[in-house]
């Protein structure tokens, strides 16, 4: 892990709530594996003072760079949008534990809702690169906030889509669209992110079906260096449960073992 000053070459809006930004890696680490995140800094000044953490959402190796997909929520992220193309920003990374893509997984799921996407088209990317079929349903509140399906899709996914506007975004009809995915492929592995009802019914399917799974949490975050413990979670642990730090044990976990109250 580093920290490093990257140049952005592009920070656009992409939606009325999203923004994607693109910066220069070369020169950096070159390891990041899909589920890994960066510390960043959002402003020149020392104000906000902590970091916000963000995904990776997409590596372009022929260009050198990485890319974040991010919802504008609070002081942080409104502060990241003011940065402009040809400015630096201050980025610490990668951080934390990403996924297991295991190649003997020929089709994998991916369920991700809002911008839980970030993290795991970056997955999609990784699978697709790999020869793995991925099958992906996106959540959101509107067909405006599915952006990255466009993504998803040029990686090669096979992508279903759920919203609110739509009226078919409740844990019911994703059950049923899962059992329909699950019926006609052989689905070897599952991945969520965004939604603690959605991985909920994830962590219960594929422990029906008896297939591994694994989570993305987004818990808040202090340092992200595993020293404040402001972002820890519950997990089973042989017959107890643990309090682990999701910046450094996280932020992907077996799903299996995760507490989701
Ligand atoms: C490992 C990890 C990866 C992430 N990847 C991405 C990503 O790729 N794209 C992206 O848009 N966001 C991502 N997030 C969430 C992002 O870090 C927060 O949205 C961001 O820190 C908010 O900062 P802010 O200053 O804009 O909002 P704040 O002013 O800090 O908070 C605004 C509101 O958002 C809530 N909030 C803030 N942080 C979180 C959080 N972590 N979980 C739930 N609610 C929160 C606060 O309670 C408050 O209500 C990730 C979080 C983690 C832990």
């Amino acid at each position: 892990m580093n920290m490093e000053k990257l140049k952005v070459i592009s920070n656009l809006q992409v939606n009325d709530r999203y923004w994607h930004m693109i910066v220069d890696a070369s020169g950096m680490e070159k390891e990041i594996k899909p589920g890994q995140f960066f510390n960043i800094k959002c402003a020149n000044e020392s104000f906000p003072f902590l970091r916000r953490p963000f995904s990776i959402y997409r590596i372009n190796n022929v260009n050198d760079t990485i890319e974040f997909l991010y919802l504008v929520k609070g002081l942080g992220t409104e502060r990241l949008t003011d940065i402009n193309a040809d400015e630096t920003i201050d980025v610490f990374g990668p951080l934390g534990q990403g996924f297991t893509i295991k190649n003997e997984w020929d089709t994998i799921l991916l369920l991700a809702r809002g911008v839980g996407v970030a993290t795991l088209a970056a997955v999609a990317q990784e699978a697709v690169a790999r020869n793995i079929n991925c099958v992906a349903i996106l959540s959101a509140r509107s067909n405006n906030d599915l952006l990255a399906a466009v993504t998803l899709q040029s990686f090669g996914a096979d992508v279903y889509k759920v919203t609110e506007e739509d009226g078919t975004s409740h844990v019911r009809n994703v059950e049923q669209l899962m059992e329909n995915i699950f019926a006609d492929h052989d689905i070897k592995a599952g991945f969520t992110c965004g939604s603690k009802r959605l991985s909920k019914l994830m962590q219960r399917m594929t422990r029906e079906k008896q297939i591994p799974a694994q989570i993305a949490l987004e818990e808040h975050m202090g340092c992200a260096m595993g020293v404040c413990y402001a972002c820890v979670c519950d997990i089973y642990t042989e017959g107890s449960i643990e309090s682990v730090r999701v910046c450094k044990e996280g932020p992907v976990f077996d799903l299996a073992k995760v507490v989701l109250a």
